[in-house]
Formats: structure tokens, sequence, C-alpha cells
């Protein structure tokens, strides 16, 4: 039972949220004929300050996914590093803060190139560790989008040379794929982009079998149940669950 004198009302606010969230990722997984056990949700706190971060675990959220390193590693402090709290790094990770990500958080969604990969495994061993990480992927060919560019097929053999090179890592762990699609008008856009995720998942199984590409990240508040439908094994929701974000 949660402690409801210790409930706030942005605690209450949260909690109403996600339960819609969550029965909508029940329903789209049963849609799917896919046990909604099987998708975890990311809590997406970008922007968000630490009151809202305590509410929402008094409601009982456990894992945090946060964008920006310094801003993070600052929350994080304040909140403390609760033995059942997770936190995972979905923003782009700028080199020079690649140390405080492997300091501070549990999991990266957002490895997007080989430097990255090098930097993270480096400070992981000298911290001791092993970092699970996600390598994204940009399936649609979109400019703007981070990740190795996936959008051409035939240019798949060559993408899994270089994410062997990632999995001989020794202080990384290579758990699956993420991705961004476009910014749409319809979320059912989305679909194609996640099918062909997933037919590059397949792939990767066959081709790279240092990891088990298990996990899928995909899908925001824009597109889940979409996500969830294709697969998804991580949704990382922010403004359905928090309201929107405070503009800078
Ligand atoms: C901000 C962000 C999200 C969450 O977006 P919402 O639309 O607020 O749900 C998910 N993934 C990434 C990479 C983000 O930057």
């Amino acid at each position: 039972m949660m402690h409801e004198d210790k409930i706030n009302q942005i605690g209450k606010n949260i909690r109403t949220n996600l339960e819609l969230v969550n029965q909508r990722i029940v329903e789209a997984a049963e849609k799917a004929g896919r046990d909604p056990d099987e998708v975890k949700l990311i809590a997406v706190t970008k922007m968000m300050p630490v009151d809202v971060i305590n509410a929402a675990i008094e409601v009982g959220i456990r894992r945090f996914g946060e964008n920006y390193a310094e801003q993070a590693a600052e929350k994080i402090d304040f909140v403390g590093k609760g033995v059942d709290i997770e936190w995972h790094m979905i923003g782009h990770i700028q080199s020079r803060k690649a140390e405080t990500v492997s300091r501070y958080f549990d999991m990266v969604h957002s490895l997007d190139r080989m430097k990255i990969a090098r930097f993270l495994d480096r400070y992981a061993k000298e911290q001791n560790r092993v970092m699970p990480v996600l390598i994204e992927v940009n399936v649609s060919g979109e400019a703007s989008k981070y990740g190795w560019d996936a959008s051409d097929e035939s240019s798949w053999p060559k993408l899994a040379d270089q994410f062997r090179q990632i999995c001989a890592y020794q202080n990384i762990e290579v758990r699956g794929l993420m991705t961004m699609p476009p910014m749409f008008n319809d979320p059912q856009d989305s679909r194609p982009i996640y099918r062909k995720l997933q037919r590059l998942q397949h792939f990767l199984k066959k081709k790279v079998s240092e990891s088990d590409w298990d996990e899928l990240s995909i899908g925001t508040s824009f597109d889940y149940p979409v996500a969830v439908e294709e697969g998804a094994t991580m949704v990382r929701i922010g403004t359905d669950i928090f309201g929107s974000r405070p503009v800078v």
C-alpha cells in the first residue's frame, strides 16, 4: 500500500496520468498478443524539478529517463540513488560528459557513435562496473536524428560489423536497440519505422550473436501504444505522465 498522507497534489496528478498510461500499455500489448509485463515504463523527467521526481517515487515509479548528463547528475544527487531506482540516459551524450554518464546512470539508451562506446567502456572499467547499453539507430534516415544510419537495408551487414566491435568491449553490455522516429502528425506513421527496427533486430540476432538484442526502446507520449504493438520492451514517456515541460 502507498502512504496516502505522503502523496501530495503533484503525486496525485502523476498517479492519475500513470494509471491511464499503464492501461493503454496493457491494451496495446493484449491487442498484439504480448505480455504487458514485457514492457518497462521509463518515466522521462528531463526539465522536471526534483519535487516532481520525488512525487513520482512516492506513487511507485522506479525507472527514470534523463537527457542531459549534468542536470541529471544534480537531480540524482538530490534524490539519492535509491537501491531500487534506475536512471536511464536517453539523450545525446557529449564525449566530455561520458564520465558523468557512467558514474550516475544504470543504463544508456543513446549510444549513438563509436567514440561514445569507447569512452563509456573506459570509464565503466575505471569504475569497476559494466554499463548496459542500447545502440541508437536512425531508421528513417532523417538527417536531424542521432545514431547509426540504418535506413538502407543493404548497409546492415556493415552495421553488424560495427556493432560486433561494440559488443567486444568488456565493460559495456549491448542489450538491444533504440530509435526515435521523425516528427509525425499521426502516431500510425511510426509503425513502419518500428517494423523496420524489428527487422534490423532479427538481422542482428542472426548475425551478431555476441548480444541477444532483446531490448527495444521505442515509443514516446506521442506513439507508445503503436510502439508496444510493434515490440517495445521499454517506452520512454514524459508528457503523458508529468504534463508539458517547462519552456526555457
Ligand atoms: C523527451 C524524450 C522522450 C519523452 O517524450 P514525451 O513526448 O514527453 O513523452 C522520449 N525519448 C527521448 C529520447 C526524449 O528526448
